[in-house]
């Protein structure tokens, strides 16, 4: 019976011989059945965390989160040493993001990346030093700009040139030098999800090296050429030597990120590679110095069975022995390096707690025109709390939590609450056949893009985020949303 079911299993996902088993690919250590059968959150058994902070919930672990934040910065510290090259380590902080979190990467050693006046003011009252955190995004407002140049952040990453003449403009009227770094595209497209590859050219972040785009940064030919350019160089040409020229500016470098949820090296090494040999040339060219290189982030992790990501040690040493290679290539020393882990330090320190509502069969024909039967199992939460299966075709990992899951496993699709049939939370998975109403479900790896992109569609309340650490501490870091908090900002009108 269970072959006929996997005729509906895509390939990478096996019939469970031990559906009890946790697969340590997939969850952490924090994360562990007992001998009753029950899962454990650093030695807290799910029931208990269920009973004291309901349903649905994130679970976060501390442990994991501090282990996987320094154990990234030093890797990519041991990996550079023998090269005599510093590196700084930025926390990724649109993947998660909390008062707490923010002070344990700074804490671990990490520097922090924000993306928005948002993120930057949840920093500043976590009382992150100014120096250690970094401004992103391709459309800053001159209030964050402000914000974050009246904090005195660290870096500020610039997306084009009419960015770069806004930070320039908002410096000059503080009476400051703003720190910038310029945000490149190197036109890798790396193997990943197309909405979350962010290096090839026809996209809306970063700067092309590509020859004969100078003209697209809107400037006369008479003013290229008092930059010391032509219509031949590129648009990321023009933003240097326009940072370079500004008193107001203070260009650090160069900066590329090429995507997300990436398992290869050579992505990495082409863009790493692309952006030197344009930094070597640049230097020689226009006069201007880059003593920095920011490599940006995306490292994959393990959703499922099909994910076999690198560990931080191999990531560190192929970027450092790749960034090496070109360097000597290129008769460049090697410059301060910055990288920005985000997902492969928050996304398994999470999973989300779910209650077994529903459960429905569903029969429909396979391939070869025969009946089979495809059970939907409702959970209390789906696309509001985790919107990345709508958003990018994510997989994930479910386990029956509050018990071992024994016998006859089922082909299952979980799904959640809301009023949209692609509200799934997890395609393809293996439940037990005995399953019911009032079980709970532990999905693996929702510590990333989870919480920070939730919603609150069909008037749901976004759960809590519940954090937990060795020796088996619970602590509230987020509380669940009340309907009161949700409906607040509805005036009322009638
Ligand atoms: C999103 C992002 C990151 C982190 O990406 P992960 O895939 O979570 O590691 C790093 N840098 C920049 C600029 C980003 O936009």
């Amino acid at each position: 019976m269970a072959e006929s079911s996997s005729l509906y299993a895509p390939d990478w996902l096996a019939y469970p011989q031990e559906p009890a088993h946790l697969d340590p690919a997939i969850w952490e250590a924090s994360f562990q059945r007992t001998a009753s059968g029950q899962v454990e959150v650093d030695g807290l058994p799910v029931t208990q965390l269920a009973q004291d902070y309901g349903t649905p919930a994130y679970l976060f672990s501390e442990t994991v989160f501090r282990a996987r934040a320094s154990r990234f910065r030093q890797a990519f510290e041991e990996a550079f040493a023998p090269y005599g090259g510093e590196v700084s380590v930025y926390y990724a902080g649109k993947s998660f993001l909390t008062t707490a979190v923010a002070a344990w990467a700074i804490q671990e050693g990490l520097y922090l990346d924000t993306a928005s006046g948002g993120e930057l003011a949840l920093a500043q009252g976590a009382g992150v030093p100014g120096e250690r955190i970094a401004l992103h995004g391709n459309n800053k407002s001159a209030a964050e700009i402000e914000r974050a140049l009246t904090y005195e952040v660290g870096r500020l990453v610039a997306d084009s040139v009419p960015e770069l003449e806004l930070i320039g403009r908002v410096a000059e009227g503080l009476g400051k030098q703003a720190p910038v770094m310029l945000r490149v595209t190197p036109g890798v497209h790396a193997s990943t999800h197309d909405f979350i590859a962010t290096a090839h050219e026809d996209q809306k972040f970063g700067q092309s090296m590509l020859a004969g785009t100078a003209r697209l940064a809107g400037l006369t030919e008479a003013q290229l050429a008092e930059l010391g350019l032509s219509q031949d160089d590129s648009y990321a040409a023009v933003a240097l030597a326009l940072a370079h020229q500004s008193p107001h500016l203070d260009l650090r470098g160069l900066h590329c990120h090429i995507g997300s949820q990436i398992f290869e090296a050579e992505g990495f090494a082409q863009a790493a590679d692309r952006v030197l040999t344009f930094a070597a040339q640049m230097q020689e060219g226009l006069g201007v110095s880059l003593p920095e290189l920011d490599l940006g982030g995306g490292y994959g992790i393990a959703y499922t069975q099909q994910d076999a990501p690198r560990s931080p040690e191999q990531v560190a040493g192929q970027l450092a022995s790749s960034v090496m290679a070109s360097c000597q290539r290129l008769g460049i020393s090697l410059p301060h390096l910055s990288f920005e882990p985000g997902r492969s330090i928050s996304g398994p320190s999470g999973a989300t707690l779910y209650e077994v509502g529903t459960i429905k069969d569903i029969e429909v024909e396979d391939a070869e025109g025969k009946t089979r039967l495809r059970r939907y199992v409702s959970v209390d939460g789906g696309m509001s709390d985790n919107p990345r299966p709508v958003l990018y075709e994510a997989d994930y990992t479910v386990t029956l939590a509050n018990r071992a899951p024994e016998g006859q496993q089922l082909l299952s699709r979980v799904v959640g609450k809301h009023c949209e049939s692609g509200d799934i939370v997890i395609r393809y998975c293996y439940l037990p056949a005995d399953l019911k109403a009032g079980d709970l479900l532990l999905v693996a790896a929702t510590g990333a893009y989870n919480h920070v992109m939730a919603s609150n569609y069909n008037y749901v309340t976004r759960p809590p985020v519940v954090t937990t650490a060795v020796g088996g501490t619970a602590r509230l870091m987020v509380r669940r949303e009340t309907e009161e908090d949700m409906l607040q900002r509805d005036l009322g009108l009638l």
